[in-house]
């Protein structure tokens, strides 16, 4: 896989919303490091008020945590901010919600734990249409 660095040549501001604290805060640091700014919510209800106060280039939800469905999470993201792309994680097996998560809008879906290669393709790939001029 080419090297990621060169694909980010303008800071894209990702939501990553995930749970599992110590695996956000590691990915994080990693997408950091590729040129991304990101913003990092442990639960559905800290996403809903990112959400709610400013825009973001990608987002990238767990589908599931504790307090929030990560497809209700999607539904109300869609509603809000209807051309961001949404990336979506899934545990292994539980790919049936990840389906789910297409059909009501997610770009695509990766199954945890993903390589970083694989996110910041998908990341890139849902992206490289964006207006970086914004
Ligand atoms: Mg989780």
């Amino acid at each position: 896989m080419a090297n990621h660095k060169k694909m980010f040549r303008h800071p894209l501001k990702v939501l990553l919303v995930d749970d599992e604290v110590g695996y956000t805060n590691v990915l994080a640091n990693r997408l950091q490091k590729r040129n991304l700014l990101v913003t990092k919510a442990y639960s559905g209800q800290e996403a809903l008020v990112a959400l709610r106060s400013e825009d973001f280039d990608v987002a990238i939800f767990d589908l599931k945590m504790e307090d929030m469905d990560g497809l209700e999470l999607l539904k109300i993201a869609k509603k809000l901010l209807p051309s961001m792309p949404v990336i979506v994680l899934t545990g292994h097996g539980s790919e049936q919600a990840a389906r789910e998560g297409i059909e009501l809008g997610a770009f695509d879906y990766l199954t945890k734990p993903c390589e970083l290669d694989e996110l910041l393709q998908k990341i890139y790939q849902a992206t490289k249409n964006i207006d970086i001029n914004r």
